[in-house]
């Protein structure tokens, strides 16, 4: 039996390794290089924030704000929250007046229940479950809107989520995303401009897919809809809790809760049991208003003139508060029940909920996990051979010359390995196999004296001299 190491990971999170790093790496090159051809720069916040934004943009009654945020209380003295305590203690009759230890029990406890509610919104810290909140927060911050209209930006960077670890589902996972934020003019209807909208959202899902198809990604399904806006998607789902309330009965425990609480996420649900029930629901692109409904036809019209291919699915409304017409799923192979590999959506309002200027806002996240992992499913996962150069030596001026070597085809770009002590050849000659090395280069007493360097070719053993000008010139064409 393995024996248990003394530190592990904790559930749910992982060390990512080489060599598969590179496939990281070159996943988020590919990104950066696609989303710079469509002018995004990109943005990196920070990792944590104050809790209340993650409330008020994602939604206190979302299950990511409301059960699987990781927060705490940052404040090393904790004196403020303390005074309050004692200070809410005084003035409830009924309870007894408090001292600071007592009242600090009181927080620690209230802080591990996750019960924040009563503390100064200032220390209540937690670690992102997303990025949409935290590029809102910095378009208001740094006053982006006096730029040029629309800022558009991109992230890659870790997410956390205390969910149930399986397959695909980390609770520190990662996420390449983007947004687009425009601030709405002045005197501007902003139900106006329904085409330029559209065109946006299409040309966001277009660079989405353009990245995917660079990437190779197999067996991708985009899935659109529109989910109304605050005019006609409160109606909507009045209508729907009503036809819920009629079907109670046939539901499960979980969806029965939803009729209360958010009605549209039952039309998410997967339980066999419920899928003819939800079929026969009131599907809301027939209750959208004019606006929604004509910027939902331009979306599918200008997705036509791009080349973008996607299927309609009315049950796709996303978990997240913020959303607002536009939303779009997309599936790739090869990762089971957790195959969604990007969410998005249009988010209009959420920047003034925040405190800015009326804007305007469509973006996505791609669950970079779960990219790398189809791409590996399907084969895609390949990662370069470990070194390009052994470079074997043996005695001192060998050494020299060895290192001198190894610079020169380091600063060339060519990945060297260069032993740090005297081995002989044959020792060599195996660790450059065991690193899959293309070439070893051998130096020896010769080799110095004549200028003619040995060069190996380990796939097929293969053995020539030539001068290093040569080596140089063939490790360029090879390569
Ligand atoms: P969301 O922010 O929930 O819309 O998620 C966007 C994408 O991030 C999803 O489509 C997934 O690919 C990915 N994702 C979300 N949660 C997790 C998780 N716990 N582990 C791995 N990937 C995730």
């Amino acid at each position: 039996m393995a024996e248990k190491k003394k530190f592990q990971a904790i559930k749910g999170t992982r060390d990512l390794l080489p060599p598969e790093t590179e496939l990281w790496n070159r996943v988020e090159q590919t990104a950066r290089e696609v989303f710079g051809t469509f002018g995004f720069g990109e943005i990196r916040p920070p990792i944590f924030e104050k809790t209340r934004l993650f409330e008020r943009a994602v939604g206190s009654e979302t299950d990511i704000v409301s059960k699987e945020m990781f927060n705490w209380v940052d404040d090393p003295d904790l004196s403020g929250a303390i005074t309050k305590i004692r200070a809410e203690m005084r003035n409830t009759k009924t309870l007894p007046a408090v001292d600071g230890t007592a009242a600090r029990a009181m927080l620690e406890k209230q802080a591990r229940m996750g019960a924040f509610n009563n503390l100064a919104e200032r220390v209540r810290v937690a670690l992102r479950p997303e990025v949409t909140a935290s590029v809102c927060r910095a378009y208001i911050e740094h006053e982006m809107h006096a730029l040029p209209q629309p800022v558009k930006l991109y992230y890659t960077g870790p997410m956390f989520r205390r969910e149930r670890p399986q397959k695909g589902r980390y609770r520190q996972f990662y996420q390449i995303g983007a947004e687009v934020l425009e601030m709405v003019p002045p005197n501007q209807d902003p139900a106006k401009n329904i085409e330029k909208d559209a065109a946006v959202d299409a040309e966001v899902i277009e660079m989405v897919m353009a990245f995917f198809a660079r990437l190779g990604l197999e067996g991708v399904k985009l899935e659109i809809n529109s989910i109304g806006d605050r005019e006609c998607r409160p109606k909507y789902v009045e209508l729907l809790r009503a036809e819920l309330m009629k079907v109670k009965d046939k539901l499960g425990p979980d969806s029965q809760r939803r009729i209360e609480t958010n009605p549209l996420r039952v039309l998410d649900s997967k339980l066999e049991s419920e899928q003819t029930i939800i079929a026969g629901l009131p599907k809301i692109a027939d209750h959208l208003c004019a606006n929604c409904a004509g910027q939902y036809a331009e979306v599918k019209r200008q997705l036509g003139m791009r080349g973008v291919v996607f299927e309609e699915n009315w049950r796709l409304v996303r978990g997240l508060d913020y959303y607002m017409r536009t939303t779009f799923e997309i599936t790739a192979r090869g990762l089971g029940s957790q195959n969604a590999v990007c969410g998005g959506g249009r988010y209009d309002g959420l920047v003034e909920l925040l405190g800015g200027p009326p804007t305007k806002g469509i973006g996505f996240a791609i669950g970079e996990d779960r990219l790398i992992l189809s791409l590996q499913e399907a084969g895609k996962g390949g990662v370069a051979q470990g070194r390009d150069v052994f470079v074997a030596w043996m005695g001192e001026k060998a050494q020299a010359t060895a290192i001198a070597a190894a610079q020169k085809l380091r600063a060339a770009g060519f990945r060297v390995e260069l032993p740090p002590v005297e081995q002989k050849f044959g020792k060599a000659l195996g660790q450059a196999d065991k690193l899959g090395a293309r070439y070893a280069l051998i130096l020896g007493d010769d080799e110095i004296a004549t200028g003619q360097w040995t060069v190996k070719t380990l796939a097929d053993g293969s053995q020539t001299k030539m001068s290093e000008a040569e080596f140089l010139e063939m490790l360029r064409k090879s390569l």
